[in-house]
């Protein structure tokens, strides 16, 4: 970026409000920095050309102020350079601390993303034995039925604590579509009684009879996973990805991955493109042990 020194401290403010202001994609930067005593200002990107970024700065940003000595009183033209300005907006505390050293920015703590940088990704002592107990039963189905890939919904809120769905899937050879995750999403629709795709043999029934849940969840929300953790024993194709998110999972934990299809590690990080409208955590728990 092209900064400058303020002359004059006491147009700081009107400088401020009469440059043209940042765009969009700079927001997180503070205008203003003291640097040992010396007020500095952003003032725009520099020009197109490297080996003179100050080509007609001077000149465009007399014309966007339109001409008038009161809306640069105070700039100090003679000290116009480019400086190292922090690209993206700072994440954590400690992305902010660095960053400072550059440029000053605004910061608001997310206290989620502080969590999952911590040693136990956010996930406490009680939440582990939950998901050990969970990834248990999981392997003990998937054991029943020929080591197919499979899955379970649970519902992680305080005062249910329960699975939801329980699919054995991956019966691709009876039906293309009967993914463990799609099969286990279809569970929870089930129980709310929505649309239930007719799989063939779907030898899921028993174990959903069985399963602990019954209770309704229409009064959650308009999606059939919201506020939901799903587990699977192999990572999610694209199909069941998207499907997870479409049905607005909240978190996924996976521990085998596919190393051919895998859509949230192996072959993309479905969960991390850009234009998705909803996002859920991804937990890849590397070897887990059944025992
Ligand atoms: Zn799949």
């Amino acid at each position: 970026m092209i900064v400058a020194n303020i002359a004059d401290r006491r147009e700081a403010s009107n400088l401020a409000n009469h440059l043209p202001k940042l765009s969009q994609n700079l927001i997180h930067l503070k205008r203003i920095r003291n640097s040992q005593g010396v007020l500095q200002i952003l003032i725009c990107p520099p020009c197109d050309d490297p080996d003179d970024p100050l080509k007609n700065v001077k000149e465009n940003l007399l014309e966007a102020v339109g001409n008038s000595k009161d809306n640069y009183k105070g700039l100090d033209f003679n000290t116009l350079r480019t400086a190292k300005i922090p690209s993206k907006p700072p994440l954590t505390r400690l992305q902010f601390n660095t960053l400072n050293a550059y440029w000053p920015c605004n910061f608001h703590p997310d206290k989620n993303i502080e969590d999952l940088l911590t040693q136990d990704c956010g996930i406490s002592v009680e939440e582990k034995r939950e998901v050990i107990s969970n990834f248990k039963y999981l392997f003990s189905i998937r054991e029943m039925y020929d080591n197919r890939p499979s899955c379970l919904i649970y519902d992680p809120a305080d005062g249910a604590k329960e699975i939801v769905s329980v699919s054995p899937g991956a019966f691709k050879e009876k039906h293309p579509l009967q993914h463990a995750a799609m099969a286990a999403i279809d569970g929870v629709a089930r129980l709310q009684s929505g649309f239930v795709c007719q799989w063939p043999n779907m030898p899921s029934d028993e174990i959903l009879a069985s399963s602990s849940s019954k209770r309704p969840r229409t009064e959650h929300s308009d999606y059939l996973c919201t506020g939901l953790d799903a587990y699977l024993t192999n990572e999610p194709c694209v199909m069941c990805a998207m499907a997870l998110l479409h049905s607005r999972a909240k978190r996924v934990f996976f521990a085998l991955k596919s190393p051919k299809c895998g859509a949230l590690e192996s072959i993309v990080k479905l969960h991390c493109t850009p234009s998705i409208n909803h996002r859920y955590l991804v937990f890849h728990i590397e070897n887990f042990d059944v025992q």
